[in-house]
C-alpha cells in the first residue's frame, strides 16, 4: 500500500535574523539564520506546518546550512579571514603575552615585578613591545579573568590559525617559565594551559623544568 502521508522539513526566514558577514566556512559568504520547520504531507505535498522548528544560518551563496552551535566560530574566522602574516604574528604575540599575565598574575606577585618579567620576556622572544603597550598597563594585569581570556584566545587559535602559532603561544612561554621562578600556584596555571592544549604531564615535564 503507498504511504500518503509523511513529514518533511521546509527552510524559512526568521523576523530580524543574524547576519554573520562573510561567515560561510565553505564560500566565506555571509550567513542568515533562518529556520527549519517540520510540515505534514500528502503526497508528498506539505499541507500543515508544525510548531517543531530548528535554527540554522545559511550561506547566501551556497545555500549549505550550518548548526548555530558554530555561531562563534563562524564568527571568528570571518574576523581574520584576511590577516596579513604580521597581524598573526602580532595576534599570536598578544596571546604569549596574555598566557604569561594571566600566569604572574595568579599569586600576588607585585606588578613591578610583572611587568619587569614581561618586558624580559618581549625581549627575548623578539616581540615589540611598543605594538603590546596595553598588555604592560595595570589595568590590564589587573583583570581577574585573564585565564579566561587565555582560554577565549586558545578558541580563536582553533578556529582561525594554523595549529603552529597556537602551539607557538604557548611554547615561548612554557621555554621563557624555565629560567623565571614560578610558584606552585603559577606553575599549576601553567600546567592547566598546557593540559589545554593538549600536553600530557609527561610532555609538560619534559618541556618545562618545575614539576607538578
Ligand atoms: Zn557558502
Amino acid at each position: 500500500m503507498l504511504v500518503l502521508k509523511g513529514t518533511t522539513e521546509i527552510i524559512e526566514n526568521v523576523k530580524n535574523g543574524e547576519i554573520i558577514n562573510k561567515g560561510c566556512p565553505e564560500c566565506q559568504q555571509d550567513l542568515l539564520l533562518k529556520q527549519f520547520r517540520v510540515w505534514d504531507t500528502l503526497f508528498l505535498i506539505p499541507i500543515i506546518p508544525s510548531r517543531e522548528t530548528r535554527f540554522v544560518y545559511e550561506c547566501v551563496r551556497c545555500y549549505e546550512t550550518f548548526d548555530p552551535a558554530y555561531r562563534n566560530t563562524f564568527i571568528n574566522r570571518a574576523k581574520y579571514l584576511n590577516a596579513t602574516p604580521q597581524e598573526v604574528k602580532d595576534l599570536t604575540d598578544a596571546f604569549s603575552l596574555t598566557i604569561l599575565s594571566a600566569i604572574l598574575t595568579c599569586d600576588d606577585r607585585s606588578t613591578e615585578n610583572v611587568v619587569d618579567i614581561l618586558k624580559n620576556f618581549a625581549r627575548n622572544c623578539g616581540i615589540d613591545l611598543e605594538n603590546h603597550k596595553e598588555k604592560v598597563t595595570t589595568e590590564f594585569l589587573s583583570q581577574e579573568e585573564l585565564s579566561k581570556t587565555v582560554l577565549e584566545w586558545y578558541d580563536i587559535f582553533r578556529d582561525c590559525f594554523s595549529e603552529e602559532n597556537r602551539d607557538k603561544a604557548l611554547h615561548q612561554t612554557l621555554e621563557y617559565c624555565n629560567i623565571i621562578d614560578l610558584t606552585v600556584k603559577e606553575t599549576k596555571l601553567l600546567y592547566i594551559f598546557s593540559r589545554h592544549w593538549g600536553l600530557t604531564k609527561v610532555q609538560f615535564e619534559e618541556l618545562h623544568k618545575g614539576k607538578i
